[in-house]
């Protein structure tokens, strides 16, 4: 049976609750036989400042190095306000993203049938909706240099961003984007602005001659951001992988987010480069929520967006593919019956607690 080495880091706020939700479905896997999985916990954020004075250990950056994937619910909280910037919680999150060199930011929106109405679109748009936006994350302009405000002497001042790509960097994304697609429904739509943008017309050009070299069995359309923005809210399940760059990739996801309901559903994947030696990746995986200090401790938080990010690990850095889908398919069915956490309520639906829907999520797996 093969062993994989999982690495939890709970943080901060309803982080903790969120996590031992996940622990639980772990726990189900492990004892179903199926794969046997080696957990060890780690401190990240505002724990990690009032544990050691730092947003996150050298020996724990260490360990994430050394798994096979690593699972953080959330850092952050009002507690940590006043923390030097270069401690404050969040430091902890980019230091993993950077060290590990996850360039590939996963985000799927799925709307489950029972949630439908939970959106803000009409459920005709949204009811089976099932899309992945990849946007890459480790460059463009929130990165590239210069990056300043300049003092013109004059009373004004100029703010400078530099929005840079290089042919390798678009590649390996578009090759995230192409592979996933090929195990969905085999269609890409590749996002940028090069009607103004030198870096979206290089985007185009590696996107269509990658496509064209070794993906011509996928289909790839190319749509302009802003038009990928009115067309995700006018026919959302027209896509199903789209590809942009860092900032163009923003917008989009927080849009697809609300999609689907509530940030309490909403899982993501941070991948990193294939070793070549190894077949493996470094991987983080985490809900697209914070740390939700205002209904921390209350047993409120929905875990299904921590628990689906578990989901992501199982498909994409364990393999187990099959696992992945009866975990969704509990999911779905755990909404199908009417539970829901405080933030998916609706009329006549019982509304259960964080730890409830974890036991409830594990007990529909073990049902099949
Ligand atoms: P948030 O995502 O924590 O909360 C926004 C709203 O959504 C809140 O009303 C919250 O109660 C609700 N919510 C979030 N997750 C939920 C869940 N699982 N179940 C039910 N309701 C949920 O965003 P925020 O309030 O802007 O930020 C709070 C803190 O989290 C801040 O310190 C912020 O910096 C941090 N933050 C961290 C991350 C991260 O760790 N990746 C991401 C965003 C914000």
């Amino acid at each position: 049976m093969a062993t994989f080495k999982l690495l939890l880091f709970p943080g901060d706020g309803i982080g903790p609750e969120v996590m031992a939700e996940v622990e639980k479905v772990v726990g189900f896997f492990s004892r179903s036989g199926l794969a046997q999985f080696e957990v060890e916990k780690g401190l990240v954020g505002g724990s990690a400042y009032d544990a050691h004075g730092e947003a996150i250990s050298d020996a724990d950056v260490e360990r994430a190095h050394a798994a096979d994937a690593v699972l953080l619910a959330a850092v952050g909280g009002p507690k940590w306000d006043g923390v030097p910037y270069e401690v404050r919680p969040e430091a902890g999150l980019l230091r993993l993203r950077k060290d590990l060199q996850l360039f590939a930011n996963l985000r799927p929106a799925i709307c489950y049938p029972a949630l439908a109405d939970a959106s803000s679109l009409k459920r005709e748009l949204v009811e089976g909706l099932d899309i992945m936006i990849v946007r890459e994350l480790t460059g463009g302009v929130y990165f590239g240099e210069p990056k300043e405000i300049i003092d013109l002497g004059n009373g004004q001042k100029r703010g400078v961003d530099t929005q840079v790509y290089d042919t390798y960097e678009i590649e390996r994304i578009a090759r995230v984007a192409f592979d996933l697609a090929r195990k969905r429904r085999n269609k890409v739509t590749s996002s940028e602005k090069r009607n103004v943008m030198k870096s979206g017309v290089l985007w185009n050009e590696v996107v269509t001659a990658l496509h064209k070299r070794e993906y011509p069995d996928v289909m790839l359309e190319h749509q302009l951001a802003d038009a990928l923005g009115m067309q995700l809210v006018r026919k959302p399940k027209q896509f199903d992988v789209i590809v942009t760059d860092n900032l163009f990739g923003d917008m989009p996801s927080d849009v697809a987010a609300m999609l689907t309901g509530s940030l309490g559903m909403l899982p993501s994947a941070s991948l990193g480069e294939i070793n070549p030696k190894t077949g493996k990746r470094k991987a983080l995986y985490e809900p697209v929520h914070g740390s939700a200090p205002d209904i921390a401790g209350k047993g409120l938080a929905n875990p299904i967006a921590m628990i689906g990010s578990f989901g992501m690990a199982l498909r994409y850095s364990f393999g187990l593919n099959e696992a992945a889908d009866r975990l969704d398919a509990a999911i779905s069915a755990v909404l199908g019956v009417g539970l829901r956490t405080a933030d998916i309520q609706a009329p006549g639906n019982a509304v259960v607690s964080t730890a409830q829907m974890g036991d409830a999520v594990v007990a529909e797996l073990g049902k099949n």
